[in-house]
């Protein structure tokens, strides 16, 4: 029979447990348990260890003073149960690039991280803003503050690398012209600073009706909200969400009766938050670029500034909802 054997470099599963019974060896794995046949079990657990540690099966065979051919046994034993992390292809898969036409509603510290952390291969990015560069914009992005007053589409211009996006310069959003930017996107992040309830309504709106997926962005002094990823008609709206949150703090408790905010001394720099933000923010653009990829039920990532936790809150579709009634 053709023996199984992992590919150079392949990795043990994390849940992998090895246990030496006198001259058994048993694999446990998940909710089963096997045994291995090998010849000297005592050395298996050492040889599990620095095979997981990178070092090459020949050497370890040789340090172990085991033959070879045990050792490939071994490895084909394991590779038959299953015990390698994924199906080998695991890391190619991890690293499939986002494709496709990016459209950033709003350009600031956040957006100008994710646009930066784009691949320059396979997508282009471009920007929708209309809005002048600010002191606390500047304070966000280091490099950007001689550009405090001029337009941001402008300001992406000069912190971006030259080629790297297109650049919409003054878009207006209830224009037509927006729609008809909308609808050229693969997929739209609204990030335009702030909670921005309007804007993200609209993008809602306009990327609903066009079954464009969309993540938002929301950002206030003591949080960060990043999410829910929108993959209209199937996951919750903004709207759903943006509801249930106002519902349920009709019935929450009172001001006086709510224990005070856990405090930092000091928050961290902007600069900072907007990095995290954007990294974040790549994790749930990655699942919107590969849908099939992802069974991650619909949420929102909260970075709580005040105590630095972070907490996935589940987003729900509301019965009704007015925001994706049109879906
Ligand atoms: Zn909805």
């Amino acid at each position: 029979m053709a023996r199984s054997s992992p590919p150079e470099g392949a990795r043990l599963r994390d849940d992998l447990e090895v246990v030496v019974a006198g001259d058994r060896v048993l694999a446990y794995l998940g909710n089963h348990t096997y045994e291995l046949s090998v010849k000297e079990a005592p050395q298996i657990a050492h040889f599990i260890e620095l095979y997981d540690g990178g070092q090459p099966v020949a050497e370890i065979a040789a340090l172990l003073n085991i033959p070879r051919a045990t050792a490939d046994d071994l490895l084909a034993n394991l590779a038959d149960l299953g015990c390698f992390a994924g199906d080998f292809r695991l890391s190619e898969r991890d690293e499939r690039p986002i494709t496709g036409d990016i459209g950033f509603v709003g350009f600031n510290a956040t957006t100008c991280g994710m646009i930066r952390r784009l691949p320059r291969e396979g997508c282009t990015a471009s920007i929708a803003d209309w809005r002048i560069w600010t002191a606390a914009d500047a304070r966000g992005l280091p490099g950007s503050e001689a550009f405090v007053g001029q337009p941001r589409s402008a300001v992406a211009d000069r912190m971006l690398e030259p080629g790297r996006v297109m650049i919409l310069p003054g878009i207006e959003l209830l224009s037509d012209d927006f729609t008809e930017w909308v609808a050229r996107q693969s997929i739209v992040v609204a990030s335009p600073g702030g909670l921005s309830p309007a804007t993200q309504e609209l993008v809602n709106q306009r990327c609903g009706e066009r079954r464009i997926p969309w993540l938002g962005i929301r950002d206030v002094a003591s949080h960060t909200d990043i999410g829910p990823a929108v993959r209209p008609p199937d996951t919750p709206c903004y709207v759903c969400v943006t509801l249930r949150t106002f519902l349920n703090r009709s019935v929450a408790l009172p001001p006086e009766m709510r224990s005070p905010p856990k405090r930092q001394k000091k928050y961290l720099p902007s600069a900072e938050r907007a990095e995290i933000t954007a990294i974040l923010g790549m994790h749930e653009l990655h699942e919107l670029a590969s849908p099939d990829d992802t069974d991650a039920p619909s949420h929102i990532t909260r970075l709580d500034w005040r105590t630095n936790e972070s907490r996935r809150l589940p987003a729900l579709k509301l019965p009704n909802c007015p925001g994706c009634e049109w879906w």
